[in-house]
């Protein structure tokens, strides 16, 4: 295909960079400050210096205008309650003290006040800062950031536009702060609210900005009428002001449904859109508005998520449908860059012929500059990328490593069978009941244990060649003789083994499933400064070997007290890794799940007789809107029960999930069909059992009784209290007790104490059981 020629104009751009440079420069300044080792003049220097090196990149690549003011030293959501005054009372004397410390005070609590609270930013695994509104709250304008970075910029001869949190998914994010009525709505903020934000539109356009972007992914959720009139509101009198610069609306992670015609009527100059296949349903909708005359169209045809090269030939098609729908197309990623690692040219370890696969966030600015050339300057000008970009992606769609025969012959050949255990849960209760002998009131852990420095001291040793592998197993068998020697003294029932082996739960597993690829550089901002690396699901899954085997009847071998098997589940490998992006969510899981199931297998074979596979990620993947939510669970429960169906009728299968409240997914939980779950549940006092009693959920549970995120010891009575609350939702036949979630981030002074209170609250409760 050839451009038209109304495309001269197309220019690249990125919407937000990786922030922690290429050694993780930010992580170790900011963890330095916070050590007292790293002075606030550094601190800032080192920033200031990445922010530099970044920009750089970017106008070196051909990216027309720089982000800015999407830096920071934590969160870019904390820094716009910081830039609008929102900062709770707790924190004022700390801010008016010294901003950077009251800054962090607000991240991260102090000895005597308690931070913001944090939670997940849309559907990714970055984590924010959850502003705390109330109808008391004043905002005042505080631009100083947003103006200091833009100066920067310009003042390096480049051309930037500030990026900022827009008003209206500011308040949307917003939670009533602590002491404010739980239904308080922070959207009646608003009017409060935008002439804070005219005003710093006006500060950086008179510091220079000829643009600024504001961020609105939350209107790519389901959102009320109200919430749309909002928005209306919001950028009908934003974009009304005589004193702004011309205003980019951003939205992405999704399709804009409902807010589109809304944004498309408002008075600003830009809107950009999400065009990848998840959002695709924009192309159709920005049609049937009739497109967006008088107004620019950023268009995210390059995925900002995952970390795959793009099909450029696809990207031009898509942005050749866009180019008589607005007065000009410019081409940009899906989101910022922020969720993918900085650099695929730093992965020296993968098969060159895998790596050529790889896009990280500098790869992606090269094919967005290619693209924006492309598109302005007709094909012929890109004809050596587009041809290298064919050969790279046809040694994709050719390898071997994406497509295993056996692998595909076998995910093809799953019936309804294979998803169903051999008998209903009434029947097979009965065998397990007999087969394991359990009395009431079961108590369990979810599985880690403490992580202590000697196991880390353990791996570093073997990384390092210090010791050979028959060392360091040594140690592990070691440590687990500890765990279970403990858990049989505290009076545990059913023993875990302490997974001392598992650095994390998803790599450990992605590390011995052919098909995943780890890599050495490739971070990404989770929170704060906190980077994780998650593996890579590049290719068809198999498992070579066991994985836990050994380590299970290890552990089995010292006790005659049933010991649980521990897996990941395949819905947790997904959520917490990168995805392929060549086939469908839904066949990933069922090859993950299929490895799985092997191994539930030779574990079953081995000796075990209850397994449990964790899915603390199932909540959290759903997608963001409703209408895809059938789908997903679906896929996902089918994915569950694909590995854990095989068992006989008298194995018994736990699952485990934390992190999030539970009810609105109860169906699905139940539609997973193990025999017992754990859920967090010590915060909420019980809540969701109740939730599940409400449901009618007909099998066992643990609801945790033991709030592993604190290291407060709960006492027995404490404990036992909570037991009680339980008994309300749950029959003793059904009841299991058990912490919160694993305890690998705790110490053994607490676990021990705590697990004591927790076997004593058990027998305390089952005292006052009525006997039969
Ligand atoms: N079995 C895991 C553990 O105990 C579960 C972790 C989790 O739920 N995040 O650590
Ligand atoms: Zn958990």
């Amino acid at each position: 295909m050839t451009a038209k020629p109304a495309a001269a104009a197309a220019r690249a751009t990125v919407y937000g960079y990786p922030r922690q440079g290429r050694h993780r420069e930010l992580k170790k300044a900011v963890e330095g400050y916070w050590k007292g080792k790293v002075t606030a003049d550094a601190l800032t220097e080192t920033a200031r210096t990445l922010r530099r090196a970044h920009w750089q990149q970017l106008a070196g690549a051909g990216i027309h205008e720089v982000p800015t003011g999407d830096f920071s030293y934590y969160d870019h959501v904390l820094d716009a309650s910081v830039m609008v005054g929102a900062v709770p009372d707790r924190h004022r004397a700390a801010v008016a003290a010294d901003a950077l410390d009251g800054y962090f005070a607000m991240a991260r609590g102090t000895q005597d006040v308690a931070p913001l609270e944090m939670t997940k930013w849309f559907d990714t695994n970055y984590h924010y800062l959850v502003p705390e509104l109330g109808p008391d709250t004043v905002f005042s304008a505080d631009s100083a950031k947003q103006v200091a970075e833009l100066k920067e910029a310009l003042a390096l001869g480049l051309t930037a536009r500030p990026v900022l949190v827009g008003p209206v998914t500011y308040l949307l994010l917003s939670k009533p702060a602590p002491g404010v009525a739980a239904d308080f709505e922070p959207l009646t903020l608003l009017d409060r609210l935008l002439p804070v934000y005219a005003q710093v539109l006006a500060d950086l356009r008179a510091a220079g900005a000829e643009w600024v972007q504001l961020d609105e992914p939350a209107l790519v959720q389901d959102r009320t009428p109200a919430d749309l009139n909002a928005a209306a509101r919001a950028y009908r009198e934003l974009g009304t002001r005589t004193d702004r610069p011309k205003l980019l609306v951003a939205s992405y992670f999704d399709r804009l449904g409902d807010a589109l015609p809304v944004l498309a009527k408002a008075p600003v100059d830009g809107l950009a859109l999400d065009f990848t296949d998840a959002a695709a349903a924009n192309l159709d909708a920005l049609a049937a508005v009739g497109g967006l005359p008088g107004k620019h169209l950023v268009a995210g045809v390059v995925n900002g998520r995952n970390i795959w090269i793009n099909d450029l030939e696809k990207s031009l098609a898509t942005l050749g449908t866009l180019l008589g729908l607005a007065d000009r197309v410019d081409v940009a990623a899906s989101c910022s860059l922020l969720h993918v690692p900085l650099d695929a040219a730093l992965e020296r370890d993968i098969d060159p012929q895998i790596a050529r696969w790889l896009a990280f966030a500098r790869q992606k600015t090269t094919e967005l500059v290619t693209l924006a050339r492309g598109l302005s300057q007709g094909t012929d000008t890109i004809a050596a990328e587009l041809a290298a970009n064919r050969a790279d992606l046809a040694s994709r769609a050719n390898s071997v490593l994406t497509h295993d025969p056996a692998v595909r012959a076998r995910a093809a050949a799953v019936t309804e069978a294979d998803v169903r255990r051999s008998q209903a849960y009434g029947q097979r209760t009965v065998a397990q009941r007999t087969h394991l002998g359990l009395p009431l009131l079961p108590t369990t852990t979810i599985g880690s244990f403490p992580q202590t420095d000697e196991l880390r001291a353990a791996r570093a040793d073997l990384r390092a060649g210090r010791i050979d592998t028959a060392g360091y197993e040594e140690r592990i068998k070691a440590e687990i003789q500890e765990v279970v020697s403990f858990q049989e003294q505290a009076g545990l029932d059913v023993l875990v083994h302490g997974e001392p082996e598992r650095n994390d739960m998803v790599q450990y597993f992605a590390e011995r499933l052919t098909g995943y690829l780890a890599t050495r550089h490739g971070w990404v901002q989770s929170y704060g400064t906190r980077y994780v690396r998650p593996p890579v699901l590049a290719g068809d899954i198999s498992r070579p070997e066991p994985m836990t085997v050994r380590w299970t009847t290890y552990a089995q071998s010292l006790t005659e007290r049933p010991v649980k098997g521990m897996l990941t589940g395949p819905v947790t490998m997904l959520a917490w890794s990168f995805v392929r992006d060549d086939q469908p969510l839904a066949q990933t899981a069922r090859q993950v799940a299929l490895a799985l199931r092997d191994e539930v297998a030779d574990l079953e074979a081995a000796g075990t007789s209850v397994i449990q596979v964790d899915e603390p990620a199932l909540r959290e993947t759903l997608p963001l809107r409703a209408a895809d939510h059938p789908a997903y669970l679906a896929w996902a429960t089918d994915a569950f029960r694909l590995s854990t169906s095989g068992v006989r009728p008298d194995t018994q299968i736990h699952t485990h999930m934390c992190y999030a409240e539970f009810g609105d997914i109860v169906q699905a939980i139940d539609d997973l069909d193990a025999d017992v779950i754990s859920l967090e549940a010590t915060r909420s006092h019980m809540q969701v059992a109740r939730e599940l009693a409400a449901h009618g959920y007909p099998r066992e549970a643990g609801p945790g009784v033991y709030d592993i995120h604190s290291p407060r010891v709960p006492s027995p009575a404490e404990a036992a209290d909570l037991l009680r609350t339980g008994l309300r939702a749950i029959p003793a036949e059904r009841l299991w007790v058990n912490p919160d979630c694993g305890l690998k981030t705790r110490d053994w002074p607490e676990v021990r104490a705590s697990l004591e209170s927790l076997v004593a609250a058990a027998r305390t409760v089952r005292a006052e059981l009525p006997t039969s």
